[in-house]
Order: structure tokens, then C-alpha cells, then sequence
């Protein structure tokens, strides 16, 4: 080649490259440009803190944030247009309580506590410039928690059958997320004439240990109470009740003799929907009128997406340091409540409580300070019970084990006596409970 054609040749590849470069420089400055953000007021001067998830753990950093850090300016997003609560929704379905208990407003949480409520379901976090993409709106943050709460994870039963998983999804709703299943549950005790009630517990750290008894006593006692000649089944994948077994088994055995078959070890292989029967790994067969089938959990789908979720004992739970809730690779990202991978109790009190934890590490973290960490603690009670309300409780904190290096149970009070008075006080105990975290999350 000649020397004059090598040089056009050079200047060529030059100018190529020097256009590849522009485009490419165009382009990262349209991709930033190309945010549609979301207008949104500024409730302090400080850092943006934006929060994913109005659940009881969202509600609580948000709230306890901007006490704690009053300059900051906080944004909760949230999806849902109310908040009705999953706790006390067992009384519900069985008229022990109404609506308007379970039922908050987001306003007035936001209004009361001087941080921003933006509805929106956030669909995807840019981590590179620190965006939340959402639904209605783009935003942008300093800090974000995570605190999206729990799906199901159906694989167990279905090994990736879509329209059994679809199917369990829409007429055997766990209740366990949101409050169209209770209603659909609600509406099948309504309609309810005789025959079996199949309830599950499910295996791993399930939401709520618990709530699965509580939903059985409660709906015994509602066929007791009406003469309905309705058995409740719950098959339990483990091997006995999970929490506070003194207190569900007495309560299965004085009060529901006729009404409850308690079945241990007793995981779900088959599904014969059509004929309305179910097959359990060791070939018992169920059948039932109708039912409510509670699988496996998992971390919420948002974690996945957006690359901070890590496979543990429920799938894709939070990539986290379980002590300052940051997300291993991203510490501007911290995530709470049931989506944390740490073998804490999925219960509301526990996320309410670890809210108070994580707005105090960001605020620490904003000033300057080291995160500290500190125990969150699990208050939860269960009705046995409805007329009148019977409870049992449990009261515990948490400790780091250093050999095995996981949490376990500290200081626990554990009170199973749903009998004589004991029992009457705890059901009081119960409702105030619920109405004091209400409270604290909305006033
Ligand atoms: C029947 C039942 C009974 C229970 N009883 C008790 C009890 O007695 N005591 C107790 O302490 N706990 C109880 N629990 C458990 C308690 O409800 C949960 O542990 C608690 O709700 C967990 O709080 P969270 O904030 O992590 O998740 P959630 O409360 O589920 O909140 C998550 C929020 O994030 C929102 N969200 C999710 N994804 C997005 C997105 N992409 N964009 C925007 N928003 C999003 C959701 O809409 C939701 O509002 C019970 C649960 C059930 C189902």
C-alpha cells in the first residue's frame, strides 16, 4: 500500500473513532437526560432519602427519619392507595373486627409526620446515577431503603407449571400479601356450606409463624359459632407447630376437637384441582369443599431485578450486611423488614422496630457517624378465639450466635395460657397492641 493511501486509511479509522466517541458521549448524555422525573416538593435541605414500600417497615423509617434526622428529605413510595393491615386481618374474616380497623391512609401518615407519600410502584432502581424508575415518575436519592415485603414462591408445588401456579393464585389466594385474597377468603367462609377447609403452613422463614393456627382457630370457631359442618385441615410442611405450640395445641384439642385435623410433616406433592383433592408426599390423600393454600416465601421481586437479592433459605431475599442492613455492593441501598435474609420473625412488630434501627444508622450515616447496630424485637399475639377474644403471646429480641454466625432468639416470654383470665387480658392486649402501631406509624 502506498503511504498517501495508509494515511487516508489512519485519518479514516481516526474520524470513525472520533464519531464512535461523540455518539457515545451524545448518548450517556441523553440516557441521562432521558429521566422522566417525578415532581416532587422538598421537605428539608438535607440528603434525599427515598423509601420503596409503605409496609409496616417503609411507614417506620420514613417517620422515624425525619425525627431523627429532620433536614433530610424523605419519600416514601408506595404502590397501594391504603395501607390495610395484614395483622389483625384473621378477625376480620370472621367479623371480630371491621374494616375500618385494618385501614389507614397513607395522607394522613405523610401529613402527620412531615415527609412526602408518592404512589407509585417503583419498577427497577438506575443504581449507576441513583434513580428509582417508577410507574409515575422518576426519582432521584441520596440513600434508599428497600422495603418491599415478601412474594410466593409457588416452585415447590408447581416445578414451573404457569396455569396451576395462575390458578392456585387466583382461587386459592394464601392470604398472606394483600387484602383482595383476605377478601376472597372471606367470601369462600361466607358462601361456606360443609366439607373440608384446607389450610397449608408452609416451610423456610415464612411470614408471619404463627398466623397460619391463628387463621385455623378462627375459622373453626366460626363454624363452631355457626353450626356449620365444616372441618378445617391444616397441613403443616413441618414437622410440628412452629411457635407457641402449647398454646395452638390446647387450643386445637379443648376447643376444636370436632372442627380441627391438625396434620404434621405433611407437604403437598399433587394437585387435582378439578376434583378437589390434594396429594401429600407420603400418598395421603385430601379432599376438600374449599381451601387456602400458603406457599413458600421469598424476597419481593423488585430485589431481583434491580441485582441486590442473593439465594438463601427463601429465595432472593436482600444481599445485605445483616448488621447495618447495607447492601453488600452498594451502601447508599439498605433493605428491611420481610425482605431481609436474617432468620428474624417476619412479623410486622419486627419490621416496625427495625424501622426505628435503619432510619437511626442513614441519620448516623448523614452526620457523619458510624452505624450502630441494635436488636430489633418481636411482640406478636394470636387469637384463639373470637367471642369472646382469646389470646396467647410471645415477647423476644435477638442475638448474634458467633460459632454458627447466624441470629437467634434472646430473652423470649413466651405466654400460652389462652384459659381463664389470663387468656381474656391477652385478647385486650392484642387489639391495643394493634392499635398502638397504628399509631406509631400513622399519628
Ligand atoms: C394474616 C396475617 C397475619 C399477621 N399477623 C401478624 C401479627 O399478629 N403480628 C405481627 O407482628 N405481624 C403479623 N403479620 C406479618 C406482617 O404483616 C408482616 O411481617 C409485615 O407486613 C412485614 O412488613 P414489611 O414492611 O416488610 O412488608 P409489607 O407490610 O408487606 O409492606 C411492603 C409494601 O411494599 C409495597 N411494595 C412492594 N413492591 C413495591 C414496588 N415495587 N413499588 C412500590 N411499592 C411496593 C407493598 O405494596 C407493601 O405495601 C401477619 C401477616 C399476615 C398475612
Amino acid at each position: 500500500m502506498k503511504r498517501r493511501e495508509l494515511f487516508k486509511l489512519a485519518a479514516a479509522a481516526a474520524l470513525t473513532s472520533a464519531t464512535a466517541n461523540a455518539a457515545e458521549k451524545k448518548k450517556s448524555k441523553e440516557s441521562k437526560s432521558s429521566f422522566n422525573f417525578a415532581l416532587l416538593p422538598k421537605n428539608g435541605k438535607g440528603k434525599r432519602v427515598v423509601i420503596i414500600g409503605g409496609g409496616w417497615a417503609g411507614l417506620s423509617v420514613a417517620k422515624r427519619l425525619k425525627e431523627y434526622s429532620p433536614n433530610s428529605d424523605v419519600v416514601l413510595i408506595e404502590q397501594r392507595a391504603h395501607f390495610v393491615s395484614c395483622p389483625i386481618s384473621n378477625l376480620w374474616l370472621v367479623d371480630a373486627v371491621d374494616l375500618e380497623f385494618l385501614t389507614h391512609s397513607y395522607l394522613d401518615a405523610a401529613r402527620n409526620n412531615g415527609y412526602t407519600f408518592f404512589q407509585a410502584a417503583a419498577y427497577n432502581i438506575d443504581r449507576k446515577n441513583k434513580v428509582v424508575l417508577t410507574t409515575n415518575g422518576d426519582v432521584k436519592y441520596d440513600y434508599l431503603v428497600v422495603a418491599t415485603g415478601i412474594d410466593y414462591d409457588y416452585s415447590q408445588w408447581t416445578k414451573g407449571d404457569i396455569e396451576l401456579e395462575y390458578e392456585l393464585r387466583t382461587n386459592y389466594p394464601p392470604g398472606f400479601m394483600t387484602h383482595s385474597e383476605h377478601q376472597v377468603i372471606k367470601e369462600k367462609l361466607e358462601d361456606f356450606e360443609e366439607g373440608n377447609f384446607i389450610l397449608t403452613v408452609p416451610g423456610g422463614n415464612y411470614r408471619c409463624l404463627p398466623a397460619p393456627y391463628e387463621r385455623a382457630c378462627v375459622i373453626a370457631d366460626y363454624f363452631k359459632k355457626n353450626k356449620i359442618k365444616g372441618k378445617v385441615i391444616l397441613l403443616d410442611e413441618n414437622p410440628d407447630i412452629t411457635i407457641k405450640k402449647k398454646g395452638f395445641h390446647s387450643a386445637f384439642n379443648e376447643l376444636y376437637k370436632d372442627y380441627i385435623q391438625y396434620v404434621p410433616s405433611a407437604k403437598i406433592e399433587k394437585f387435582d384441582l378439578k376434583n378437589k383433592k390434594v396429594e401429600t408426599e407420603i400418598g395421603d390423600v385430601y379432599e376438600f369443599a374449599d381451601a387456602a393454600f400458603y406457599p413458600r416465601v421469598r424476597g419481593s421481586k423488585l430485589l431481583e431485578i434491580a441485582g441486590i437479592a442473593k439465594d438463601g433459605i427463601n429465595k432472593k431475599e436482600a444481599n445485605i450486611d445483616p448488621f447495618t442492613y447495607q447492601v453488600k455492593d452498594d451502601p447508599n441501598i439498605f433493605c428491611c423488614g420481610d425482605v431481609r435474609p436474617m432468620a428474624f420473625s417476619k412479623s410486622g412488630n419486627t419490621a416496625n422496630s427495625e424501622g426505628y434501627v435503619v432510619a437511626r444508622i442513614i441519620a448516623n450515616l448523614i452526620e457523619g457517624k458510624k452505624p450502630t447496630w441494635k436488636s430489633p424485637h418481636t411482640t406478636c399475639y394470636s387469637a384463639v378465639s373470637t367471642d369472646p377474644i382469646r389470646a396467647i403471646s410471645v415477647d423476644a429480641d435477638y442475638k448474634w450466635d458467633k460459632t454458627n454466625k447466624v441470629f437467634t432468639f434472646a430473652n423470649v416470654k413466651l405466654n400460652e395460657k389462652w384459659q381463664g383470665k389470663m387468656g381474656l387480658h391477652t385478647g385486650k392486649g392484642l387489639l391495643e397492641w394493634a392499635k398502638g402501631m397504628y399509631r406509631d406509624m400513622f399519628d
